[in-house]
């Protein structure tokens, strides 16, 4: 197996994986040696004869699991976006193992009493170490024998049930499709949507992974609707008792660690630190926006003249936006073709702010041929890294938008980042991708995450752009957004994909006004997902869960955000952000994206208040909170940034709750 390409750093520009290189039957053999590389190379650093020190101890466990970490960088990033059957299986069977494996370095006693007795020598070694010290104990590591060996358990359980969660759902989008034999029970979609549809005489309709499909909003037959909505929120089934399973071990396994509960064990190394500052949180926004919902609901009414139901709501939603507001959505998707969007839009606002530049590189590939390359430099020249682009969603693919790191920087490697971006735009049968106004915030959203790491300028790769606390990570990316309707940016961007005839004032004007319209209902949709995942972690210890339908609504019921026509954005049984393997790891932690909106509703105030798109500013940004990553306090970070503690009154303001 000397040609397994896992086994050597790439020798491509950046390090970028050789994806040309790696064969499917790559993975399992370069697990296995990774894992035991790392063991031996951990149990060299615990039995180590010399005093612990910084550098025997803490650098040397950041060196260690090279292959390892190469291994699951790639298969990770491959399981998100083109996970064939084998990949599937592949995963099925290694994530178990690499549980076992993190429990193994974590639990191992003499390591951990050499982490106890390092000292360092200055305030990045500092953070670092008290970092090590939190996730070793976090782990278990004060634990008894006989508790360790139950918390193994509990680890390799949870993540066998989070694998099978995930992969169900997958299937789910094909198996809970819609599919109708007579395209007119499809009115109202665009004669391209229902031919890129069309399989042997068929039409079927994926499902995205979220309640509420976008096909809601443009089908014109209620029953079809209906059947739609009703598809989704019932996909999976099979996954509601997997969640109790999920939720309850999770409970067992917080009170083995001294917690009362899940949601006390996943905050308290957050930026929030309690669950009854979340609670305060969100609980000050649902009461305002279960009103904004119910104001909305009624004018929809109107607009149906009849009371609507679940399923009526975007069909209505986008009628009151054409006849209050007389703004059409799909006037604007002209305007939007993707690839204008991602060099004159998401590339030019980073290059105003940052002065960094892009030059696409055919010459190197990722996974898949859609894959697109993009080398960035610093405004004088020098590479600053690589940013790889996977818009268009496929089978293989799971749903939403994220981004991920294939390199970390970091000082002690000499790396330089390798980011992805990957979206869910559906791929036209021909011709030009043209973007909803919503795909275009993601796309600025998700390059927001890509600055965070590209940015990254820290000495560990522990503490390397993104790996700040979840509740934290949403933040960067959401002050990203703030350029996709910033005006130089929008007009040099949103420009007819034939006459390349620039958007016109007054459509814009319209959408702006028909935004504020529908905030009600985006805003329940997510408290209302944020409270269940707090409902199903704040589940004490032994406490039995018979049936997860009925828990879910009481759950609701009980936080005051039960309302009939806007279920959560995410039932229990597709819930993917906290009971999937991979992305699961915001069990307790889905308050993080309104948690770091406030620090994004204050930043968006700062940027105005000192004029915006500018260079200067983008500069401060970059050095006092992009760069630095998670090798500091990152509430120390904002302050510096910000220059003062974060106030919720910005939030309230944007979201119309005050
Ligand atoms: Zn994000």
């Amino acid at each position: 197996m000397a040609e397994n390409p896992f086994f050597a750093p790439s020798t491509l520009p950046y390090k970028l994986p050789d994806f040309a290189e790696i064969r499917e039957e790559h993975y399992l053999p370069a697990f296995e040696r990774g894992m035991a590389d790392q063991l031996r190379e951990v149990e060299a650093i615990a039995s180590d004869p010399d005093p612990a020190t910084f550098a025997n101890t803490v650098e040397a466990l950041e060196r260690s699991g090279q292959i390892l970490s190469r291994t699951v960088t790639v298969f990770s990033s491959v399981a998100a976006s083109d996970a064939t059957d084998r990949i599937r299986e592949i995963e099925t069977e290694i994530f178990p193992k690499l549980t076992k494996h993190s429990d193994a370095i974590r639990l191992n006693r003499a390591l951990y009493e050499r982490i106890k007795q390092v000292s360092a020598s200055d305030p990045e070694e500092a953070w670092l170490l008290e970092k090590y010290r939190v996730d070793f104990v976090r782990a278990g590591a004060d634990l008894t024998e006989t508790e360790q060996r139950r918390l193994r358990e509990l680890n390799e359980e949870l993540t066998r049930i989070a694998t099978t969660f995930s992969q169900n759902l997958l299937k789910a989008s094909t198996a809970s499709a819609l599919v109708v034999e007579d395209a007119a029970e499809l009115d109202g979609l665009s004669e391209s949507a229902v031919k890129a549809i069309e399989k042997d005489g068929e039409y079927v309709l994926p499902l995205l992974n979220f309640t509420n499909q976008p096909a809601l909003a443009e089908l014109t037959d209620r029953r079809t609707r209906r059947r739609l909505y009703e598809l989704s929120v019932s996909r999976a089934p099979e996954n509601f008792d997997l969640a109790v399973r999920l939720a309850t071990l999770r409970a067992e396994r917080a009170a083995l660690l001294g917690y009362p509960d899940h949601a006390s064990y996943s905050v308290a190394d957050q930026t929030a630190k309690t669950t009854e500052a979340v609670e305060e949180m969100l609980g000050k926004l649902v009461g305002p926006a279960v009103a904004n919902a119910r104001r909305e609901a009624e004018a929809l009414a109107e607009q149906a003249g009849f009371p609507i139901e679940p399923w009526d709501w975007s069909f209505y939603a986008e009628k009151v936006r054409k006849s209050r507001y007389d703004f059409d959505g799909a006037e604007l998707r002209p305007y939007f073709e993707l690839d204008r969007v991602l060099r004159d839009g998401v590339f030019h606002a980073a290059g105003e702010l940052y002065g960094v530049t892009f030059t696409e590189r055919d010459d190197l590939a990722g996974y898949h041929p859609d894959v697109r390359v993009f080398e960035v430099f610093e405004a004088d020249g020098s590479p600053l890294g690589l940013f790889l682009f996977d818009p268009y969603a496929r089978p293989t693919k799971r749903g939403g938008a994220w981004m991920n790191n294939l390199v970390d920087q970091s000082h002690l490697f000499g790396d330089l980042p390798v980011v992805m971006n990957n979206l869910n735009v559906t791929k036209p049968s021909h011709g030009p991708t043209l973007l909803t106004f919503d795909e275009v915030t993601t796309a600025f959203h998700e390059f927001g995450h890509a600055l965070h790491g590209l940015f990254s300028d820290v000495r560990f790769p522990r503490v390397s752009g993104t790996e700040v606390p979840r509740d934290f990570v949403e933040y960067p990316s959401q002050v990203n957004e703030m350029w996709a309707t910033w005006p130089s940016v929008l007009a040099n961007f949103a420009r007819h994909h034939e006459t390349d005839e620039p958007v016109p004032a007054e459509l814009l004007e319209k959408m702006k006004a028909a935004e504020k319209f529908n905030q009600g209902f985006a805003t329940v949709e997510y408290l209302a997902a944020a409270l269940l995942d707090w409902a199903w972690h704040k589940l004490a210890p032994g406490q039995t869960v018979e049936d997860a339908e009925a828990f879910e609504a009481a759950a609701l019921e009980r936080a005051g955000i039960a309302f009939e026509l806007v279920r959560p954005r995410y039932r229990t049984n597709y819930f993917a952000h906290i009971f999937s393997s991979g992305v699961g790891g915001y069990s307790a932690g889905y308050y993080s994206y309104i948690w770091s909106e406030v620090l994004d509703a204050e930043s968006v105030e700062w940027f105005k208040e000192n004029d915006g798109l500018k260079r200067e500013n983008g500069d401060h940004f970059r050095s006092t909170l992009l760069s630095v990553g998670g090798s500091m306090d990152v509430m120390d970070a904002f302050r510096d940034f910000r220059g003062r503690t974060p106030r919720i009154e910005p939030l309230l303001e944007r979201r119309g709750l005050r």
